[in-house]
């Protein structure tokens, strides 16, 4: 089937190897992640920084840069861009995706893998998740009418679990972490004939997330920031922001100078960071055993772990990890000094950076940029101090403030 974008073709991130972009692939023949490859020249031709100016502010604005052929109409729920928040008179700001459809980034990655699966003629998805992967699986699918299957660690918070449920999916809680989900979707893939989403084994989310980078790039009149700090999990934002950069750059649009890419995760869980610090160029074997409710980026080794690995690298970048004990203290601080409800993942960014000042990892006047991946909301608060109060007798007010 023909695809009528600015797409060469699909290339494997180990061998480079080309593939065809004339249908769906999962991972390479030595089970690489695909990246999708565009003739830049074409894109330079096709539109300007000028024109953006005249688009809706969501991310199909970059819709050059995406794989979805030029007539498609994309399964969208209106992405809209999202804020920078500048927390105090700091050079910190968080960028907030919470704000996005389904209340997380996730967002990004399914619209343009739901568009590319339906303009596939596909019906029927799975995806192993640690909730808001499914959650927007289970959203674009329904709007795209198709059947969806998703499979998530027995932890996961109640409210995601009904969330995906409501939009019509099925979903499934499985005794295991998200490896023994993806276990299950990929076994399930010839009897089902699904579609498998999982993170990196499908080459479109990286695309999706990639519209992270571009966004910040414009909005920072395209100079980018000089650290960015990342809640890594699967590592597709984290790619696909690095992949953002080198596509802009070889189009002209923005300068040789790059961010510090800083791939965050949680001391209960940080195979990244430990591969950091040991110099390797891969994760060697999971983590176990995994000790952290952070559940976004709770992945004990990421199938994109060289990719990821070789964005620190070129980008000078580190690994820095913080307790989930200091990511409830920092949800609790920036909810109440900033009136940001932070995910814990993106509070997890928050109190690494923290980490970092103190130690002198970082200069206090570094332009810096912290992604808060989600909305607060879909994660458990602590149960609220709230008194009562009995309408028909006498308020005592004095005793409202104590
Ligand atoms: C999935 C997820 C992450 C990790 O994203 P990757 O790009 O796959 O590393 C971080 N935070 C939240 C809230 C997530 O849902």
């Amino acid at each position: 089937m023909t695809v009528n974008s600015y797409v060469s073709h699909l290339e494997c991130s180990a061998t480079g190897e080309r593939y065809e972009h004339d249908r769906l692939h999962g991972l390479s023949r030595t089970g690489a992640p695909l990246l999708v490859r565009y003739d830049l020249p074409a894109i330079a031709a096709a539109v300007n920084k000028a024109d953006l100016a005249n688009r809706a502010p969501d991310m199909w604005r970059y819709r050059e840069f995406l794989p979805l052929p030029h007539e498609m109409t994309p399964v969208s729920l209106g992405e809209p861009i999202t804020p920078l928040i500048r927390l105090g008179d700091t050079q910190a700001y968080i960028k907030d995706e919470g704000r996005l459809p389904t209340g997380s980034f996730k967002a990004r990655g399914m619209a343009v893998a739901v568009s590319m699966a339906k303009h596939f003629g596909r019906t029927r998805l799975a995806a192993p998740t640690a909730g808001n992967a499914g959650a927007a699986a289970a959203a674009y699918g329904a709007l795209a009418g198709m059947e969806v299957f998703v499979f998530t660690p027995d932890d996961t918070p109640d409210v995601t679990l009904r969330e995906i449920a409501y939009h019509g999916a099925r979903v499934f809680r499985v005794n295991g972490l998200i490896n023994a989900c993806a276990g299950i979707v990929r076994g399930g893939t010839d009897v089902m004939g699904w579609h498998d989403l999982s993170t990196l084994e499908e080459p479109y989310r990286i695309e999706g997330k990639k519209t992270m980078g571009l966004e910040l790039a414009e909005q920072l009149g395209w100079a980018l920031p000089d650290v960015i700090y990342y809640p890594t999990g699967g590592g597709t934002g984290f790619i696909g922001m690095w992949k953002a950069f080198d596509e802009l750059k070889a189009i002209g649009w923005i300068d040789a100078k790059r961010p510090r890419m800083v791939a965050v995760q949680a001391t209960g869980c940080h195979p990244i960071v430990r591969a950091a610090d040991q110099g390797l160029d891969h994760v060697p074997e999971p983590w176990a055993p995994v000790e952290s409710q952070v559940h976004g980026i709770r992945v004990p080794k990421p199938l994109g772990d060289r990719l990821i690995m070789n964005v620190i690298r070129e980008s000078n970048g580190f690994g820095s990890i913080a307790s989930d004990e200091d990511a409830d203290k920092a949800r609790r601080d920036v909810i109440e000094s900033d009136g940001t409800h932070l995910s814990p993942e993106g509070a997890l960014c928050y109190a690494a950076y923290q980490g970092d000042l103190a130690a002198g990892r970082v200069s206090p006047e570094a332009h810096v940029i912290l992604f808060n991946t989600a909305t607060g909301f879909k994660s458990p608060m602590p149960e609220a101090a709230c008194s009562t109060l009995d309408a028909n007798a006498p308020i005592n007010y004095d005793a409202l403030s104590s």
